[in-house]
């Protein structure tokens, strides 16, 4: 995916003066500049052409500095923006911290490859050196200024151009929303009872242009894919640009998530994902080509916001252990994570009632194919135990598994235990045992939060029978 990125060192400054050049000097002839300048570009117009200085303090470039002349092409009049800025007190032009360690701080803490780096001279009255530090990362050009003294982050911007948009989706599903379990799919129709469960949100992270839904962390591959030059993306069930809207909006929300955790670099990447080419009731999320694929059959899989996620729970897998849960029991722990992501998820957005109980999930899909109420695919708080209740299939073998991490959830809160099952996943094998699996994430609690909190998890572990 081309992202177009944007940005010189010279960081134009605001509120340049506009100052008008006596003279009118040969046509031809550059005009004259102050010293303590370099030029950077040349650019012709229509009118004239316009010659760009980048300010200099003893070499060094100051950053936000700038002088431009414009000289009019017929007149050869020459007038001058000067944006120089006042540069005292710089106190040492050695920098206290080298080039390589203030690219590979960075690097580090944004997620990303660090690009280049140059001294500059920070303006004002007290001047001092800094390190302005490029680095490419998977949502855009991240440009950062280091206090060249200290090593402290002075500012930071991620250059790519975002936008956003709107769109209308159901969030939560219609069952939840308006609390009622009797909704059917009506063979896809928008009918009046569901009205009230349409929300308009604001879609995050497009891509600058674009009129698609494609963005940093999501990217619509559907057949006929939806555009919007407005980028307002509204459509109602029984139109095809609905599901994939629901899947940008859904893709985006967890990533944004995983991001407030402090994860910046688990499945960081525009996923794949597409409304199209399946007619069953049924979802998958494919390894080889990084592709989640939503069926139509039933209700609409994407119009169910636990479906995404728990695919998307797949994804996340895959992006931490390459060929994760390809042998049963990894598999088991795969479907497992997968219920308990969408559980999660909704518990930033679902109430938790009676009738539609947070440990119930994809209740709207599930209206499909369940006759008993809450119409649930699976749920997060059952009973199974290990190893006695395993039948040898991934969904219900990963019911043992979820109600687990559902228990450290309810014991270490949503925020902590989030923290502590997606570290703890990066040190799973592809081919884990729940045992194993659990070993690791006792053992990535104790290491973030401490002993106590390690024991918790372990009981929640016991309690199944796992540990
Ligand atoms: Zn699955």
């Amino acid at each position: 995916m081309h992202r177009r990125t944007r940005g010189c060192l010279a960081a134009l400054a605001t509120g340049a003066l506009l100052a008008a050049a006596a003279g009118t000097p040969a046509h031809a002839a550059p005009a004259a500049v102050p010293d303590g300048l370099r030029q950077v570009q040349v650019r012709q117009s229509l009118l004239g052409t316009h010659t760009w200085y980048q300010q200099l303090y003893h070499g060094l470039p100051v950053l936000g500095g700038y002088y431009v002349t414009h000289t009019d092409a017929a007149t050869g009049e020459v007038t001058v923006q000067d944006g120089r800025l006042d540069v005292r007190g710089l106190a040492s032009e050695t920098p206290g911290v080298a080039a390589d360690h203030a690219r590979a701080s960075v690097a580090g803490r944004v997620g990303g490859q660090a690009a280049r780096s140059e001294l500059v001279v920070l303006p004002g009255a007290s001047a001092k050196l800094a390190w302005v530090v490029v680095t490419r990362t998977g949502h855009g050009t991240v440009r950062t200024v280091l206090d060249a003294g200290s090593g402290a982050t002075l500012a930071e911007k991620n250059l790519a151009h975002r936008a956003t948009g709107t769109g209308t989706v159901f969030d939560p599903n219609p069952v939840v929303a308006l609390q009622n379990e009797s909704l059917t799919d009506r063979k896809d129709a928008d009918y009046p009872a569901l009205r009230a469960a349409y929300k308009t949100v604001t879609l995050t992270h497009l891509d600058a242009g674009a009129t698609t839904l494609q963005g940093d962390f999501a990217d619509n591959v559907s057949a006929n894919p939806v555009h919007s030059a407005r980028r307002a993306f509204d459509y109602n069930r029984s139109q095809r640009g609905f599901e994939q809207v629901m899947g940008y909006y859904n893709i985006t929300s967890a990533q944004q998530y995983l991001h407030t955790l402090g994860f910046n670099d688990v499945n960081n990447e525009p996923q794949d994902y597409s409304t199209t080419g399946l007619t069953d009731d049924n979802s998958f999320y494919d390894p080889d080509t990084d592709q989640i694929t939503f069926g139509t059959g039933g209700v609409d899989d994407a119009e169910d916001n636990e479906v995404i996620w728990h695919e998307y729970g797949h994804a996340i897998q895959d992006d931490q252990v390459p060929g994760f849960g390809e042998e049963l029991e990894a598999g088991s722990i795969g479907e497992g994570f997968g219920d308990y992501w969408a559980f999660t998820m909704s518990q930033a957005s679902s109430p938790d009632t009676a009738r539609t109980p947070l440990a119930c999930i994809a209740d709207w899909d599930a209206t499909a194919y369940t006759d008993d109420e809450p119409h649930c695919l699976r749920r997060v708080d059952g009973a199974k135990m290990y190893p006695g209740d395993l039948e040898g299939e991934v969904h219900a073998d990963g019911e043992i598994w979820s109600r687990a991490l559902f228990d450290v959830n309810g014991a270490l809160g949503r925020t902590a235990a989030n923290k502590v099952i997606i570290e703890a996943q990066f040190g799973f094998a592809p081919d884990t045992t729940m045992p194993a699996a659990a070993r690791e994430t006792v053992k990535t609690a104790k290491a973030l939060y401490g002993q106590a909190a390690a024991n918790k998890v372990r009981a929640a572990f016991q309690a199944r029978g796992i540990l």
